[in-house]
Parts: structure tokens; C-alpha cells; sequence
């Protein structure tokens, strides 16, 4: 075209979209899915914008806020179209291609890795998988603010970006036309094919299956998407049309089942001087097929919506494909001064860069409603960092709707609804452990019946915290309102958890009479902490200690000074005590000479006491860390900071 600008690709894009291109990748639909979801961002977008400024929506057509999907099987097109917010000639320029976003190379390294392509939507690179199965798409758009433009591209490396003057106007939005390859979709497989080769008939039936198939596609991706969703669908309805003499023989003989029953019955020629002399032929018509029952999940009563919804539910929210089910959720409705509806849902994995990137970034994987309308999923005011890797959705009545985005980051009720969304949140992590059998003490499961969802509940707790135990010690280091919930849910190996892990409610139940502190020690590895001294004399006295080996545990145990009236007692510090024991005082006089003598020799720059003590069994002495300072563990961390 003369007016077109071309563009290059950026370098790991263009990548990306080698890769697509040369897949082998069988489950190509997902192309579909990612393109629904852009369409629905796009109008949730509008739609928004809509709430403070009516004028944006036009009129007429453009007031519909809708999807449109067609299949052109002539010209092996398929177009998918929103009235969403479109794109301004320099949205397409940014956003389709020129501009990388984090996650292109992560996901470029992903898929080299494993070959999936499934997670392509998390990664915020969805757009590019049309190249599955197109090898020329143009994207027709119009944003309120420009002209209608068309971009192009072969996936050549470069696209073009012309000012549309030879299509239709498309009013607002955007129109995605995918040229589909030869190779694209079952219904051009080989097989397929052949048939349709052999007789023309059998191939007029086989596209109109693939129609059905097609539907069915787009059903399942469209089944959470709030906004209606069309397809161009060809329907095969019976029309009856006048029948010339000679075609009579042929209508009765291929008449439907039931007539050809009653007319059995009934005296022929008689029959045929009553009947207007018509037959029926089948013809195909088209007409806008609505896909999706839009009646959004949250709205509905818990008790009716199926665990499969549920996943269904959370693969949608968070673009999360892969075949595990998210671990938990919990669907409530808050009533009271501030209402709202929510589903939280612990995936079923924590993100790679989770920890990585915790302390700088701030983001919350809830979205926001306010009475249906999708607000933000970029609020953190609605869970603390702690519990970010949470996916969800939250829609309230209570907040405005007509208001800006900064005025709902102020807005009262919001500290109201945080502070409901973490008792839920943590609920739900404590159900999980107690639905857990591999959780429960051998005392517990004899008063519970073994039900058939154990097996499903097996390991779940131990899975979660694996996958966000971190978080649960952040939360303990910064929610100190919650701290205690937390700790119920803190979970660690011990000297007597025999390679399990245990929870300080266990601990506690373990307890020897006369222990009144929580014995614990930190370090690397457990392997390495059970060959320390200074757990000789508490194994020989039978005390449970505890292994904290997380490097966050140093910083955690700053924080959990206590629990249950119990105090926390690192065995590496002054201030261990282990029951009295008569010969106490007797040891202390005896050797009260080695002790002065020690604390002479040693310097008082390096050590601030020496005492006598009953810590240890076979070693002579240790060097123990004063009760306020960092234990030797945490000197290494720090040290291992700096450099
Ligand atoms: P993501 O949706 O995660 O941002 P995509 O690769 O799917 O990543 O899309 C890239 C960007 O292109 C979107 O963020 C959006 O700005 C723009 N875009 C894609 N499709 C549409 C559309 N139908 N309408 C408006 N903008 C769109
Ligand atoms: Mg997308």
C-alpha cells in the first residue's frame, strides 16, 4: 500500500514470533483465547473510561459492548472484533511490536525450555500467538483520539501501519483478521481432505462440522468472559419450496421418518390430492450466535457453582493454562457497612520471580469491580504485599463508581475490605491444612472418618508450602495484627519431626512438662545443624529443637517473639535453660577458678562472659552468641550480603 510506514520488529519479539511460526505445538487454539481475552481488556477499558465521561461510548453500534467472531472458509479468514477502546496509530505501533515487554525474553527462554506454549497470556506476549496458525494478520482499529489504521504484518520481521482508507469504518475498537495457513485447524488435516476431494457433498458436511467444533471452541474460551460474544454462525434450516409433478416420487421417498410413518396409514392417493404440492430442501443461513451466558461466577450462590467452575473460573483470572487446579479458593459475600463480593484462589504454583522481585514491585493480582464494572487489576490497596501471590477478584456496591481511579485508591471503605480479604485469605490457607491428612496428629484421625476427598486433600498443605511458605514469614515479619493467625500456619522441621514437617501447635503438644520456652536453631541445612554441640544436651534431656534454614528465618524469628504464652529460644544464645538441676550450684563452685581463669585469658573485646552451663553432653565448651545480638547464622547472611 503507498501510504504504509514500515516497522521493525524489536529483536526479542521478532524472536518470539519465529518461534510461533515454526511450532509444532499441537493446542494452536489458544490463539483464540488470548485474542478474547485482548478483546475483553479492551472493552473492560472503554467501559471504564465510560463511567466518568458517557461521550466516549458514541452511539448506536458503538454503544455495544460486545464480541464479534467470523469465519470467512473461502478466504480462510478468521476476523475477531470488539468495541473496545482500540488502538491510537501509536498503541499499535508500541504495542504490537516495537516495545518489549519484561516478560517477552522470560517467556522466549520458557518455551526453549519446555516447549509449552500454553502460558503465553502470563507472560503478556499473547497477541503474537495468531502466528500459530496465521501467517498474515491484519488488525484493523479505531481509538476515539485518531484515525482508523490498519497494521500488518507476515511475521517477516517487520510490520506495516497505513491510515485505513479502503475498508470499512469500523466505528471504535479493533479488528483482528487472521489469514490462516494451509496447515491451520483440523478441518484442512489430510484425511479431511481426501473425503472432501471424493465428493463434493461430503465436503459441503464436513466444513459445517468444523463450524460445530469451531463453536465449541469458543465457547469454552468465552465461558468467564463478561462481555457477549458473537458468532457468525451457519445454521442448516428446512425450507419448504413449491415442487414441480415430476419430483413427487422423490419427496415421498425422502421424506422425514415420522410422516412417512402416519402416512403409511393413510390411503396414497388421497393423500397426494390433499397436500399442496411443495418438498423440502435444506438451506444454510447465517445469524449472530450469542456463546456465553455473561451472568458473571462471583454473583452466583457458592453452593451452586461446581468445583470445575471454580478451576475454570481461575485458569481465565489468571491466565494460568497449565493442568494443575488451583490449591484453594474461597467465594464469600461481606456484608455490613461495606459490601462486596470475592473469590480468592492460591494457585496451584508460585510465579518464578515471586521473591525476586518482592521488594520492588507492588503488585496485587486482584482485579476490582464496583458493581460489575471492572475497575483496576493494578490496586494494591486490597491485599498486603505478604499475600500477593494470590489470585482473585473483588466487586463492591459499597465503593463509587463514577469516580477516578485515585479517588477509589483513598476511598474509606477500602481498608474495611483489606482487612476482610486477609481474615479470608488466611481461612482459607488453614482450611487447606486441616483438610490435609498427611497434617493431622495421630490423635485427630482417630476421631476423623476417612472421607473420599483425603485423597484429594493429601499433601495439599505441604504443596503450598513449598510452593508460599516465604510469604506466610513475610507476613509474620510485617502484618503484626495477624501475626499469631500466621504463626498457626508456619510450618518447619525439628529434631523429633523425623523428616516431616511440623507446626508449633505440634510442637507445643510435644512439649516436656517443665519446658517453658520453644527451643530452636538456625543455620544452613538441617543436616549440618543436627551435628551441633549446641544440641547435645538438649537431645539428652529429649527436647525438641527446632531447624529454621531459610535465611528469612533470622530476620523471621526478630519478629515472633512468642506464641501461646510460649517465648522463643534460640539454643545458639545465652539464656537457655533447661530445668534445674541440684548439682547446679555445686558444678558452678567447683569450677568457679577455670571460669575467672578463662575470662582473663580470653580478651574482653572478644568474649563477654564465660559460664558454667548444662547445654552440652560431649563437647567441652562452645561459643554462644549474647541474647541480643546476631546469632553466628545471621552474621554469615550478613555477610554473605555485603560481599
Ligand atoms: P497483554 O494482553 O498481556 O497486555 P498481549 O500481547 O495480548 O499482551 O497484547 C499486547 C497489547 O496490545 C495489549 O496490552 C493492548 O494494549 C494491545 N491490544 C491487543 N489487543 C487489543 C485489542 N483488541 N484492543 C485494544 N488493544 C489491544
Ligand atoms: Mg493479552
Amino acid at each position: 500500500r503507498n501510504n504504509a510506514e514500515k516497522f521493525e520488529f524489536q529483536a526479542e519479539v521478532s524472536r518470539l514470533m519465529d518461534i510461533l511460526i515454526n511450532s509444532l505445538y499441537s493446542n494452536k487454539d489458544i490463539f483464540l483465547r488470548e485474542l478474547i481475552s485482548n478483546a475483553s481488556d479492551a472493552l473492560d477499558k472503554i467501559r471504564f473510561l465510560s463511567l466518568t465521561d458517557k461521550e466516549v461510548l458514541g452511539e448506536g453500534d458503538n454503544t455495544k459492548l460486545e464480541i464479534q467472531i467470523k469465519l470467512d472458509k473461502e478466504k480462510k479468514i478468521l476476523s475477531i472484533r470488539d468495541r473496545g477502546i482500540g488502538m491510537t496509530k501509536e498503541d499499535l505501533i508500541k504495542n504490537l511490536g516495537t516495545i518489549a515487554k519484561s516478560g517477552t525474553s522470560a517467556f522466549v527462554e520458557k518455551v526453549q525450555s519446555s516447549g509449552d506454549l500454553n502460558l503465553i497470556g502470563q507472560f503478556g506476549v499473547g497477541f503474537y500467538s495468531v502466528y500459530l496458525v496465521a501467517d498474515y494478520v491484519e488488525v484493523i482499529s479505531k481509538h476515539n483520539d485518531d484515525k482508523q489504521y490498519v497494521w500488518e504484518s507476515k511475521a517477516d520481521g517487520a510490520f506495516a501501519i497505513s491510515e485505513d482508507t479502503w475498508n470499512e469504518p469500523i466505528g471504535r475498537g479493533t479488528e483482528i483478521r487472521l489469514h490462516l495457513r494451509e496447515e491451520a485447524g483440523e478441518y484442512l488435516e489430510e484425511s479431511k481432505l481426501k473425503v472432501g476431494i471424493s465428493s463434493n457433498l461430503t465436503f459441503v458436511h464436513l466444513t459445517f462440522s468444523f463450524t460445530l467444533l469451531f463453536l465449541d471452541l469458543v465457547k469454552k474460551y468465552s465461558e468467564f468472559i463478561n462481555f457477549p460474544i458473537y458468532i457468525w454462525a451457519s445454521k442448516e434450516v428446512d425450507v419448504e419450496v413449491p415442487s414441480d409433478e415430476d419430483e413427487e416420487e422423490e419427496k415421498t421417498e425422502t421424506s422425514s421418518s415420522e410422516e412417512e410413518e402416519t402416512e403409511k396409514s393413510e390411503d396414497e392417493d388421497e393423500d397426494s390430492e390433499k397436500k399442496p404440492k411443495t418438498k423440502t430442501v435444506k438451506e444454510t443461513t447465517y445469524e449472530w450466535e450469542l456463546l456465553n451466558d455473561v451472568k458473571a461466577i462471583w454473583l452466583r450462590n457458592p453452593k451452586e457453582v461446581t468445583e470445575e467452575e471454580y478451576t475454570k473460573f481461575y485458569q481465565t483470572l489468571a491466565k494460568d493454562f497449565s493442568d494443575e487446579k488451583p490449591l484453594a479458593w474461597s467465594h464469600f459475600t461481606a456484608e455490613g457497612d461495606v459490601e462486596f463480593k470475592a473469590v480468592l484462589f492460591v494457585p496451584p504454583k508460585a510465579p518464578q520471580d515471586l521473591y525476586e522481585s518482592y521488594y520492588n514491585t507492588n503488585k496485587s493480582n486482584l482485579k476490582l469491580y464496583v458493581r460489575r464494572v471492572f475497575i483496576s487489576d493494578e490496586f494494591d490497596e486490597l491485599l498486603p504485599k505478604y499475600l500477593s501471590f494470590l489470585k482473585g477478584l473483588v466487586d463492591s456496591d459499597t465503593l463509587p463508581l463514577n469516580v477516578s481511579r485515585e479517588m477509589l485508591q483513598q476511598h474509606n471503605s477500602l481498608k474495611t475490605i483489606k482487612k476482610k480479604l486477609i481474615r479470608k485469605a488466611l481461612d482459607m490457607i488453614r482450611k487447606i491444612a486441616e483438610e490435609d491428612p498427611d497434617e493431622s496428629t495421630d490423635k485427630d484421625k482417630k476421631d476423623v472418618e476417612k472421607s473420599s476427598d483425603d485423597d484429594k486433600k493429601k499433601g495439599q498443605y505441604t504443596k503450598f508450602w513449598n510452593e508460599f511458605g516465604k510469604s506466610i514469614k513475610l507476613g509474620i515479619i510485617e502484618d503484626a495484627a495477624n501475626r499469631n493467625r500466621l504463626a498457626k500456619l508456619l510450618r518447619f522441621e525439628s529434631t523429633k519431626s523425623d523428616g516431616k514437617l511440623t507446626s508449633l501447635d505440634q510442637y507445643i503438644s510435644r512439649m516436656k512438662s517443665g519446658q517453658k520456652d520453644i527451643f530452636y536453631i538456625t543455620g544452613t541445612n538441617k543436616e549440618q545443624l543436627e551435628k551441633s554441640p549446641f544440641l547435645e544436651g538438649l537431645k539428652k534431656k529429649n527436647y525438641e529443637v527446632i531447624f529454621f534454614t531459610d535465611p528469612v528465618d533470622e530476620y523471621l524469628m526478630q519478629y515472633l517473639m512468642d506464641y501461646e504464652d510460649k517465648k522463643f529460644q534460640n539454643v545458639s544464645k545465652e539464656g537457655l535453660k533447661l530445668g534445674k538441676d541440684s548439682k547446679d550450684k555445686e558444678l558452678k563452685e567447683s569450677f568457679k577458678e577455670l571460669t575467672k581463669w578463662w575470662k582473663g585469658t580470653l580478651a574482653s573485646e572478644n568474649v563477654d562472659d564465660v559460664k558454667i552451663s548444662n547445654r552440652l553432653a560431649d563437647t567441652p565448651c562452645v561459643v554462644v552468641t549474647s541474647k541480643y545480638g546476631w546469632s553466628a547464622n545471621m552474621e554469615r547472611i550478613m555477610q554473605s550480603q555485603t560481599l
